[in-house]
């Protein structure tokens, strides 16, 4: 028997994301500006000149020299029109005293002039421009240089690319970009009762849900989940199929934690000498989540396992291979990967470490609970603006997937609460 570690939630949290911060990602590859959505980026991305490279007009309507408009209503002479992509390289604009060119949104800001006054405020008669409102110097403008320096780092390894990472990669021209491989990750779900997909349960059988939830998990969080079959409570096709799930960079195991006779996943790992860093965390759903590493050193009895390692290579210094054991009831695998195996594997996958995300929402209907666990429980987050709130989703416990089908986040509750009320702003995690 594994002795028992309960750890608070924020304890066994420390615990993951210290161990994260230890682990080196695999290799890099190259790939196609646009298949880096969602991958994490391996180099430096640097400005190739000064963001604007030239004072950008933000407003369509007439660069100025802002003294001229002193006095209101103020009369300049135009001398021409500058539109966006004017190469002023072979017709030099200078705006002097008493002038003023009109000019388009995007387009570079002729010297002489320090402001644009926006269309709205002016009229034009002939070449006159009648403007009514004065300007400060630097108003609708953005300087050469403002936005970054040529050579300054605009994106950083570590970085997760969104629709905005990809723009400023775009914009400095990286057709192709240098990503992290994603780290694989072996699901392995565990239990008697389970039947494949294609299967017709027995009466007293269920589908197994959690290894595709678990997928659906690990590619989101940028991984590449490897199936591997259903393993039966039973120690020696268990020990087997362990062994090849700890061929891929992270181990995510499904029930068979929990103090049942039949729950045999510690019981294996500990033959195979694991090290366990928690058995329990304070946390519903979840309570039997277990984290902890397999040694693959010398005198490690396991042959299967050394072989493993040495045809699959590894980048991680020491041949150690981490694993969940989440606890079987659908809800608490979600949760539990969340949690506590979306740190691990996003170090892997070479991303800058990240907190959970909250946000702070209104409270719709009470909640009452037992206190001396933090829980995350399935709810709904409704409504936009100041009108949004949130409650939870009636549900049967944590093996109900049809009412968190429904919920798109979890109330968390501190375990010193007993009963929040109506209208008081809860913490939520919004649901990936
Ligand atoms: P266990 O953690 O093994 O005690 O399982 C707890 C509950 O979750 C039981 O009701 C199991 O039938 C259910 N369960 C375990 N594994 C899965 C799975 N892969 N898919 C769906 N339900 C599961
Ligand atoms: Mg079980």
């Amino acid at each position: 028997m594994v002795p028992g570690m309960v750890l608070s939630f924020e304890d066994a949290r420390k615990v993951v994301e210290n161990h994260a911060a230890g682990i080196a990602p695999r290799g890099s590859e190259t790939v196609d500006l646009l298949d880096a959505v969602g991958r994490m980026l391996a180099e430096k991305i640097h400005a190739d000149r000064d963001f604007p490279p030239f004072p950008r007009a933000t407003r369509d309507g007439y660069a100025v020299r802002s003294s001229d408009l002193a006095t209101l209503p103020a009369t300049l002479n135009t001398i021409g029109e500058i539109k966006a992509g004017e190469k002023l390289v072979k017709t030099p604009v200078a705006v002097g005293p008493g002038q003023t060119v009109g000019i388009m949104t995007g387009a570079p800001v002729p010297t002489g002039a320090d402001a644009v006054v926006m269309i709205e405020y002016t009229s034009r008669r002939g070449e006159r421009i009648e403007i009514a409102r004065g300007v400060v110097a630097g108003e609708n403008i953005v300087a050469r240089g403002a936005e970054a320096r040529e050579g300054g780092v605009l994106l950083n390894r570590g970085l997760r690319f969104n629709d905005a990472a990809i723009a400023l990669a775009a914009s400095v021209g990286k057709a192709r970009v240098e990503v992290f491989q994603k780290p694989r990750v072996a699901i392995l779900s565990t239990g008697d009762e389970l039947v494949g997909l294609e299967e017709l349960p027995g009466p007293t059988e269920i589908r197994n849900s959690n290894t595709y939830s678990l997928a659906a998990q690990v590619k989101a969080a940028g991984g590449e989940p490897v199936l591997l079959s259903i393993a039966p409570d039973e120690r020696a096709r268990l020990l087997e199929l362990i062994q090849d799930g700890l061929q891929a960079d992270l181990l995510v195991l499904t029930g068979g934690v929990s103090m049942g006779r039949y729950d045999l996943v510690e019981q294996v790992l500990a033959e195979m000498r694991a090290e366990f860093f928690f058995t329990g965390a304070k946390i519903q759903p979840g309570r039997p989540v277990v984290f902890g590493r397999v040694s693959c050193g010398a005198g490690t009895p396991f042959d299967k396992l050394r072989a493993g390692f040495a045809r699959e290579g590894t980048s991680v210094p020491l041949p150690v291979k981490y694993f969940f054991g989440l606890p079987g009831n659908p809800v608490s695998t979600m949760v539990t990967f969340e949690i506590f195996a979306r740190p691990m594997l996003q170090a892997l996958a070479g991303m800058t470490p990240q907190k959970l995300k909250f946000v702070h929402a209104k409270l719709k209907s009470e909640i009452r609970v037992k206190t001396g666990l933090k829980r995350f429980l399935p709810a709904i987050l409704s409504g936009e603006f100041e009108d949004s709130a949130v409650e939870l989703v009636p549900w049967q416990g944590s093996g109900d997937i049809a009412a968190t089908a429904r919920a798109n986040c979890y109330i968390v509750v501190p375990p010193d609460r007993e009963r929040i009320a109506a209208g008081e702003f809860v913490p939520v995690m919004m649901r990936h």
